[in-house]
């Protein structure tokens, strides 16, 4: 495993720092990708913890030109504003709504446009808006490396949460199918090792995921039935300890068959509830 601080070349272009925020949701913490030789940017910089933030400096130098983030949550973008304050370079990226999840301190200029670039000397990064995990996600895609940069559209070692109403079920499927339409060989997460192949990931995601909407349209009955009382039938497979976090992906499919009408929502006593629909 790379030591926190510690600066690893992974390709000709490519070079990586990982944040010291290990935990359940982060995996061994947040990944810092470093792209170009004579000019740089930056992907999701991570946390605004000082010693990640000096151990980026460390690696930059003076060359440091942009700094994009794949979307706003705290353990990806808080560094970005005190690094552009410290050297100078741009912010790239997209906001979106207050949901309390969000980091309010990234504040681009404009917001990227899918297939939108930012280029440097010998590097070309390519914006894939992705909305899933949240509206405002984008993967970068190094053209010259077929590297996309997945942020937490996709993740090694842990699944991605999709939490409502900023995060879409629906959206995140599509959107993982999107990275189909590109040349995308490896896959750089923000979080976790590389992943060499991306077609078969993203296939086997897009599979996990309807599969597991199959589970829940199939715990459905006639009877209505609280998020408490699905997640213990259809995360069974789940530590408990992590049902809090899958009632949100729960909610996230719920409201997909909902969509579809192929559930119904009520509420009895504040408590919202699904049951099959007729
Ligand atoms: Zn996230």
């Amino acid at each position: 495993m790379q030591a926190h601080g510690e600066v690893k070349a992974l390709s000709q272009r490519v070079r990586r720092v990982v944040a010291p925020n290990p935990g359940p949701m982060t995996g061994p913490g947040t990944n810092s990708y470093i792209i170009g030789e004579s000019d740089l940017v930056v992907v999701d910089p991570g946390p605004a913890i000082p010693a990640h933030i000096d151990a980026i400096l460390g690696c930059v130098g003076d060359r440091l030109r942009y700094i994009a983030c794949t979307h706003t949550h705290p353990d990806h973008s808080p560094a970005a504003s005190l690094l552009a304050e410290a050297t100078g370079a741009t912010l790239v990226g997209r906001t979106t709504a207050d949901d309390r999840h969000q980091d309010l301190s990234f504040q681009p200029a404009s917001q990227i446009e899918d297939d939108e670039c930012v280029t440097g000397e010998d590097w070309t990064l390519r914006a894939i808006h992705t909305p899933g995990h949240v509206d405002n996600h984008v993967c970068y895609l190094l053209d010259e490396e077929g590297v996309v940069f997945a942020g937490d559209h996709i993740m090694n070692g842990s699944t991605v949460v999709i939490v409502p109403p900023g995060g879409n079920m629906a959206h995140y499927i599509s959107s993982l199918r999107r990275l189909l339409d590109y040349d995308v060989k490896i896959v750089a997460p923000g979080h976790g090792e590389l992943i060499p192949d991306c077609r078969g990931e993203v296939e086997k995601l897009v599979r996990h995921r309807l599969l597991r909407e199959a589970k829940v349209f199939g715990a459905l009955t006639e009877a209505a039935q609280s998020l408490d009382d699905l997640v213990a039938i259809v995360y069974d497979d789940v530590d408990p300890m992590m049902h809090e976090w899958a009632k949100l992906s729960l909610l996230a499919h719920l409201i997909k068959l909902e969509d579809e009408r192929r559930t119904f929502k009520s509420l009895e006593a504040g408590i919202e509830r699904w049951q099959v629909a007729a």
